[in-house]
């Protein structure tokens, strides 16, 4: 096992990361040339990643400089510069792939005690029965979690998460399947940060807690602001004519078919449609294409999470449709399957 690099102040002594079956991996392959993909949020550990795996293995690193958002992203070109990719920090997503097959994913798994969160959030719980969904960073805590629920007389239910999740309960920003898979009227979130539990109250329409278990706050999920503001892209785009159908060039957040659908479903309303083939979604590149709106078919965070960066509305695609009028009802989230 290596712990990650324990620095003052910053975040990174919050997390585990388990070197040593990719340790085996990279001798057992015989890897001279070895990739490291790292997200941003841990990308200070990169140097000494580099140099545990130098030294352990004798292989060469090369550390991606670029982004990187989620198990969807890897880095392709780094791929066919190794003989293998370490991808740090998240649960393997993507299989099967001649340059895929050659990754190895450690998560990061944070060293948090969830019980005190789970034990204050249990007492905003208004049911008996509740579904129980976190992130991989969490995952291994499980079992504390039910645990905790139980000893307050509440039935923890955990489904598993469909092919994109790769642990029971584990939900992702783009995936809520593990919330979605239960007959439950409440849910509890535990995780940091306010996108998830956002995620799984548009998703399943319910009531949730969060817990988040490094600052130790408990709160009930409000979705209706970031509806609000959902429906406020819609409605700015309603007078584009010139829109742009974002697909992602990274491999688990290609959705061309879709693409070419919202493509068709535009031209159809009368729209100016423009398939536009990108790795990153940035706001100075969408301005440069003088395109009135977007439709994003990469992550659903883009629009959902990094709206107040582009000055053109970026909508999902179940958006559009609502936009053009083709979709009638709850909101959808956009979500990858
Ligand atoms: S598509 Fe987005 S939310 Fe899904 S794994 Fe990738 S970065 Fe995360």
């Amino acid at each position: 096992m290596v712990r990650a690099p324990s620095t003052n102040g910053s975040r990174f002594e919050l997390f585990n990361l388990d070197l040593d079956p990719a340790f085996v991996l990279i001798k057992r392959s015989g890897a001279k040339v070895v990739g490291v993909q790292v997200p941003d949020g841990l990308k200070r550990m990169a140097t000494k990643l580099a140099r545990a795996i130098e030294e352990e293995t004798g292989a060469e690193v090369i550390v991606s400089g670029d982004p990187c958002y989620g198990a969807c992203d890897v880095d392709l070109d780094l791929c066919r510069a190794s003989d293998l990719v370490i991808h740090i920090g998240h649960s393997e997503m993507l299989e099967g792939g001649p340059l895929t097959d050659k990754v190895v994913y450690v998560e990061a798994r944070m060293r948090a005690d969830v019980r005190e969160a789970v034990e204050r959030a249990a007492e905003l719980l208004t049911t008996r029965k509740v579904g129980v969904v976190t992130t991989v960073q969490h995952v291994h805590r499980m079992e504390d979690i039910v645990g905790v629920l139980e000893k307050k007389g509440v039935e923890a239910v955990v489904r598993s998460g469909g092919e994109r999740a790769r642990y029971p309960g584990q939900v992702l920003g783009c995936n809520f399947e593990a919330a979605r898979n239960m007959y439950v009227e409440e849910y509890l979130f535990v995780g940091t940060g306010q996108f998830h539990p956002l995620g799984v109250a548009l998703a399943t329409k319910k009531r949730v807690v969060a817990a988040d278990p490094v600052t130790g706050d408990v709160s009930v999920v409000d979705a209706l602001p970031m509806l609000k503001r959902r429906y406020g892209a819609i409605a700015r785009a309603g007078d584009a004519s010139q829109i742009a159908v974002l697909v992602s060039k990274k491999p688990g957040q290609q959705r061309m078919d879709l693409a070419r659908e919202m493509v068709n479903l535009g031209r159809e309303h009368g729209k100016k449609m423009l398939l536009v083939y990108l790795d990153r979604a940035e706001p100075d590149a969408l301005v440069n294409l003088g395109v009135d709106a977007a439709v994003c078919t990469a992550c659903p965070r883009i629009a959902l999470d990094d709206q107040a960066k582009y000055q053109i509305p970026v909508l999902t695609p179940p958006e559009f449709e609502v936009l053009l009028g083709e979709r009638k009802g709850d909101y959808l989230l956009d979500e990858i399957e």
